[in-house]
């Protein structure tokens, strides 16, 4: 059905509010152009969006985040857009990070280094506290190299090459030894040197919390990146949750000429002799750019927005096989919180030692974001989000849905008891999410956290496809699952549209 075919009055047209598409638009329309952002959802944000229920504002994803206020230097790629467009974040600092519960102790986990290896000290053994600190010492070195070529100047073609040795020609250099380390995973640099088993479980858990996979298949840039930052600046929370972030880049973005479109579903992409030529709504609504971007997932992208036809069947084929890291299954809790006066904001629970910590249901995030800002939850109560990786495959609406979902959330119940013993006898309000409500409500492709590309195995696709003038920002376009990984993703895409 289609409805009207508008002029053109758009430079850009972004498929989808993420993180990833929303830096990419803050920066166009910074630098003049006319951009439109078409989200399908009703609230912004993607995987980042905040939602509200009797009186709880939840957040849906992301929790752990850092380098959100300007510093000099101010190293969060997304805080180097918010500066550039006059928006800025109120946030609540705190150390320790979270409380890391095995079944053979329950550590602190600081930002601080020292307090962090005297957490280990205390807990394991001095021995374990020095092979942290020389595999720390490491990953720092990378992170000194790294962070003096600041990410709002990289861009995703050739000219990042003049743009580096004029601008940033000391930092290469500094860089030059570490290249090495640049395509490593974490893994190699445990493997070389931690033996502690118990220290190479918690490594492994901090790379699941960052990339979806274990010390093995994460990249040591990304780890040590969190590593550096976390250290020098500490860990923040923002005032009003992830939707205050979200809120800050659609502000700075409708500052600049900008518009956002919620309810927006993008269902086709059109192509015509290699070209792009704009995008057609699900109201059938047809709307020309000679640029789109999209926020989509590759799957979700290539397999629905684009023709099979569109592309070159081998790149597709490539493409569309990229393995995914499984989806999750959510607790959104309200509960009562009197007599909780101590309670701390982060926790990860790992159920078992024996299994791997990315077997569904085994490791468990938990985020209680009232205890640094209690106006997310009504007076005299807390709000909890836990999750964990579930498989997508199997679940269906079909009748066993409500058992089963409840039975799947037992796991999260159990480690927020870990925390909160008589959190069922507390709550007032309690959601269930499955792997079909977080591709739902996400839009993303079987409710994916993101692509496995393990590290030393394979290369992010980056910003660019073969159609002239189709773009693709987010968490499939650059190393890294996570928010600086996809602000980074829309500067590098913006970036490169600057010619
Ligand atoms: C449970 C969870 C916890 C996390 N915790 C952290 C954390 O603590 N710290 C951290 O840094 N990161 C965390 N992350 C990761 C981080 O949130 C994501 O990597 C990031 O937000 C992804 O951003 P994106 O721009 O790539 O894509 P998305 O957020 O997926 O955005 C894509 C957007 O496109 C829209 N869209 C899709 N298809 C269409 C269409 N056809 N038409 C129109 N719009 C469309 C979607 O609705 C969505 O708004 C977490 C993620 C999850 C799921």
């Amino acid at each position: 059905m289609t409805k009207t075919l508008s002029s053109n009055p758009w430079d850009i047209i972004i498929i989808g509010s993420g993180i990833g598409g929303l830096t990419a638009a803050n920066l166009l329309a910074y630098r003049g152009k006319k951009v439109l952002i078409c989200e399908s959802h009703a609230i912004p944000g993607g995987a980042a969006h905040s939602f509200t229920r009797q009186g709880f504002h939840f957040d849906s994803g992301p929790s752990f985040y850092c380098g959100l206020t300007s510093q000099t230097p101010n190293l969060n790629p997304l805080t180097q857009v918010l500066d550039l467009v006059g928006e800025s974040l109120a946030v609540v600092k705190y150390d320790p990070l979270g409380y890391y519960h095995f079944p053979e102790a329950k550590l602190p986990i600081y930002s601080n280094l020292a307090q962090y290896r005297d957490a280990i000290a205390t807990t394991l053994n001095p021995q374990a506290a020095q092979e942290f600190a020389a595999f720390e010492k490491r990953l720092l070195s990378l992170y000194d190299a790294l962070k003096n070529i600041p990410a709002i100047a990289l861009r995703s073609d050739w000219k990042i090459i003049p743009t580096l040795i004029q601008n940033y020609f000391p930092a290469l250099i500094q860089l030059l030894p570490q290249l090495p380390l640049v395509n490593s995973s974490v893994g190699t640099v445990m493997d070389k040197y931690v033996q502690n088993p118990f220290l190479r479980r918690l490594i492994d858990v901090e790379c699941f919390l960052l990339s979806g996979l274990p010390a093995s298949g994460t990249i040591a840039p990304e780890f040590a990146f969190m590593l550096g930052e976390r250290t020098r600046v500490g860990v923040e929370y923002p005032v009003g949750g992830s939707g205050a972030i979200i809120n800050a880049l659609v502000r700075g973005f409708e500052k600049y000429g900008g518009k956002l479109r919620l309810n927006a579903h993008v269902e086709q992409i059109f192509v015509k002799h290699n070209k792009v030529t704009g995008i057609r709504l699900k109201n059938g609504e047809i709307l020309n750019a000679p640029i789109v971007i999209s926020n989509a997932t590759i799957w979700d992208t290539y397999n629905h927005l684009l023709s099979p036809e569109d592309l070159p069947p081998a790149y597709r084929q490539e493409a569309l096989e990229t393995e995914a890291v499984e989806s999750f299954m959510h607790l959104h809790l309200g509960i009562k919180s009197e007599g909780l006066d101590n309670l701390t904001g982060h926790h990860v629970v790992v159920h078992d030692s024996q299994k791997p910590i990315t077997t569904p249901g085994n490791t468990c995030m938990i985020s209680i974001p009232s205890v640094w800002d209690a106006n997310l939850a009504p007076p005299n109560h807390h709000l909890i989000h836990a999750y964990t990786l579930e498989p997508y495959q199997g679940w269906e609406k079909d009748a066993n849905y409500k058992s089963r979902k409840q039975t799947k959330a037992e796991t999260l119940y159990q480690a927020v008891e870990k925390v909160i013993p008589d959190v069922r006898q507390r709550l007032v309000l309690n959601l269930i999410g499955t792997p079909l409500t977080h591709a739902r409500y996400l839009r993303r492709y079987q409710g994916t956290y993101g692509p496995a590309i393990p590290a030393e195995q394979g290369m992010f696709p980056s910003c660019h496809t073969p159609i002239t003038g189709l773009y693709r920002v987010g968490d499939s376009t650059t190393p890294g699952i996570g928010v600086p990984a996809v602000a980074a993703s829309g500067i590098l895409c913006a970036n490169t549209l600057q010619g």
